[in-house]
């Protein structure tokens, strides 16, 4: 009998209670007073001020698991096995209570104790000069060659000033049947075939104006395990979207389009996963506040539901199909989520309501191709400019494949060159500072989501996008 992703969530707050931490509930996905991100993507980020010290946390030790977005990795979501918009982030948390060595034994005592997980499989990174991590691995039980020491890159966590420190990272190994066949692939290669499911930080430095690392009186430790990765890797399916509650969702997008899915790389499996994916954020977003706009987190949402229309469009789907759907994402996380549930009505009113706004831009951009199909017929032309391509994008919100679409059916099609030409033009004028409203907030918006991530490697590179903290 295969763990569910519901029980398996369960497991770990039972472990962690059982290792005396208080059991949190997710907080909103919406950051309170942090104006350096736009939408919670970890299960540190709400707990920030215990770390900086600005508040007392409820206990020196704490387990939670998360609701994240990152759109960062929206255009992985549907190609990879392992990403989405939306995830659950398990976490322990000490803040200045246990440290590394409790946190990487419990960890394992978890993985191979309650989730049987086969020891053999289960390879580690650390930091490179972080000795104590590899000493602490050898003592657990994990040969040296299934230890692997990455660089900062991969394994150090700072952002900015302040705390930061070097973290270890637990992988599973799917076999060589996902992998590349190179000889050097290990953790930290491309491939599929070592897939990444836990983070533990040591938080154990501060860094210094000069760029020196003082070591903390009182470390702390902030873990982060993807919830549907362990899914995936319990359940023993390829990719997060087999997952038994996520894969529920997905059948409704099937049966809903009578598009087989084909387990592979099928251009309509991407736009079945697509939609899945983005199902489940809007969902959970809305129920927690957020309302389609054209800025911020509003504008994030936009951005997901119309997507997900797209898809459903490129399916065959006529119509709305999105608050139907919704119900699937409902059925199946009511139960960790009951403000699902409770909100249920205000959300499928908000996601209809936007849908609705959406075919109407999709009317709007339909007749003006169609005008457009008529003059270049008239010129005994079949290739429709760039410009054009683009002003249909740009100024009536028309996505590209559509319009290639609907050209296609005319027999016609699209000058993508000029389309993206026109594009890079655009983002030219953007980084000069004279951007739309609308695609600003969306960039404002991915990049400010993505602020720890992109700053993950340091200081080096906080020019371009540190501006946008300030
Ligand atoms: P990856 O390298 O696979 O993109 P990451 O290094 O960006 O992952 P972390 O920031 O270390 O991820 O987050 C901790 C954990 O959260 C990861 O080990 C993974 O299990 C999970 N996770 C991160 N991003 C996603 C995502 N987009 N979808 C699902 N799970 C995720
Ligand atoms: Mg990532
Ligand atoms: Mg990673
Ligand atoms: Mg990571």
């Amino acid at each position: 009998e295969k763990l569910g992703l519901n029980q398996i969530r369960q497991m770990f707050r039972d472990f962690y209670v059982s290792k005396d931490h208080y059991a949190a509930k997710s907080a909103s996905l919406i950051p309170q007073n942090d104006k350096s991100l736009l939408i919670i993507n970890s299960g540190m980020a709400p707990l920030k001020p215990y770390f900086a010290g600005i508040e007392t946390p409820p206990a020196k030790r704490m387990t939670t698991c998360q609701k994240c977005i990152r759109t960062g990795d929206i255009d992985n979501v549907g190609i990879t096995a392992r990403h989405g918009t939306f995830f659950e982030m398990l976490g322990n948390f000490s803040f200045g209570d246990y440290f590394k060595e409790e946190s990487l034994r419990w960890g394992w005592e978890f993985i191979t104790q309650c989730l049987k997980m086969p020891e053999k499989k289960i390879w580690a990174t650390v930091y490179y000069d972080d000795d104590e991590a590899v000493e602490i691995w050898k003592k657990i039980g994990v040969p040296e060659e299934r230890i692997v020491r990455l660089g900062k890159e991969d394994n150090f966590w700072e952002i900015g000033l302040g705390p930061c420190g070097p973290c270890s990272e637990i992988y599973f190994d799917r076999g060589p049947e996902y992998g590349c066949g190179k000889p050097d692939c290990k953790p930290g290669c491309d491939c599929d075939r070592y897939l990444e499911f836990w983070n533990h930080v040591f938080t154990q430095f501060s860094k210094e104006e000069d760029g020196s690392y003082t070591p903390l009186e009182h470390p702390n430790i902030d873990t982060g395990m993807g919830l549907e990765r362990m899914a995936c890797i319990m359940q023993g399916v390829d990719s997060i979207f087999d997952v038994d509650t996520i894969r529920h969702i997905l059948d409704g997008v099937v049966a809903m389009s009578g598009v087989k899915y084909e387990d592979g790389a099928a251009k309509t499996d991407v736009s079945i996963r697509i939609i899945t994916d983005h199902l489940r954020s809007m969902v959970f977003m809305i129920a927690d506040g957020i309302i389609p706009s054209n800025e911020g987190r509003g504008y994030v949402l936009r951005r997901l539901i119309r997507r997900a229309a797209r898809h459903g469009r490129i399916l065959g789907i006529d119509g709305k199909f999105l608050v139907a759907l919704s119900n699937k994402v409902i059925e199946v996380s009511a139960d960790a989520y009951p403000e699902l549930e409770e909100k249920k009505e205000y959300i499928q009113k908000i996601i209809s309501v936007e849908e609705e706004k959406f075919a109407a831009t999709i009317d709007q951009g339909t007749s003006i191709i169609h005008e457009y199909v008529d003059e270049l017929k008239k010129d005994g032309k079949t290739v429709l400019a760039g410009e054009k391509v683009f002003k249909l994008y740009d100024t009536y919100g028309f996505p590209l494949e559509l319009t290639e679409e609907i050209l296609q059916e005319e027999g016609c099609s699209a000058d993508v060159d000029g389309f993206n030409d026109n594009m890079q033009k655009q983002k030219e004028m953007a980084r000069a500072g004279r951007k739309s409203a609308d695609e600003e907030g969306w960039k404002n918006a991915a990049t400010a989501v993505d602020v720890p991530e992109t700053l993950f490697t340091g200081y080096d590179h906080l020019d371009d996008e540190g501006e946008v903290l300030a």
